[in-house]
């Protein structure tokens, strides 16, 4: 069993309906556990700013699944909730899963670098990661909840629950 962390986003549709969905897909994947969510929070888009504001999440695992059966099974579960890879990147999208960190690996190949490059500078990523793993050590980086001290969190609100 290894345990992974899952980022989640969307700015098109109905997409608390389409988060909770993928939080479920991930718990139903082969060998897989849902461990833990986070809350959901309203962000400001990043990238590309001209586009609806994100609603972002985080998922803890255990699972038996290695890196790239993971990933794969992230990208399909992103074509069933309709997302379509033709638009500009960082652009508007019904699901975005990202995997962030997966227990003792570092890799960097032409389909998966973990950890997730970009972590450290996405209050998107960083504020619901830190609800589930605010001590997770990200190689090098210093730790979650020390790289969210240091992160711009303005415009981020978590959503009523
Ligand atoms: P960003 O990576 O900056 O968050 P993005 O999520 O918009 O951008 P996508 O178009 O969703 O980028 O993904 C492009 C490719 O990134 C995927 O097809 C996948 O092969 C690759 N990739 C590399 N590392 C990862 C990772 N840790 N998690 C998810 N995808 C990854
Ligand atoms: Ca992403
Ligand atoms: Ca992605």
């Amino acid at each position: 069993m290894t345990r992974a962390f899952v980022a989640l986003g969307g700015n098109l549709g109905d997409t608390r309906t389409i988060l909770q969905q993928a939080l479920d897909a991930l718990g139903m994947l082969p060998g897989t556990r849902l461990v833990a969510q986070s809350r959901f929070y309203r962000t400001p888009p990043w990238g590309l700013h001209e586009q609806p504001a994100f609603l972002n999440a985080a998922a803890e695992l255990d699972t038996v699944l290695g890196p790239h059966e993971l990933l794969d099974a992230l990208l399909r579960i992103e074509r069933d909730a309709g997302r379509v890879r033709d638009g500009e990147r960082w652009g508007p999208r019904t699901l975005d899963l990202d995997l962030l960190h997966m227990d003792g690996l570092a890799l960097h190949d032409d389909r998966l670098t973990l950890p997730h490059p970009r972590i450290a500078e996405r209050a998107f990523v960083l504020l619901p990661l830190a609800e589930l793993a605010p001590d997770l050590e990200l190689s090098g980086q210093g730790t979650v909840s020390d790289l969210l001290a240091n992160a711009d969190i303005a415009g981020c609100e978590p959503l009523p629950q």
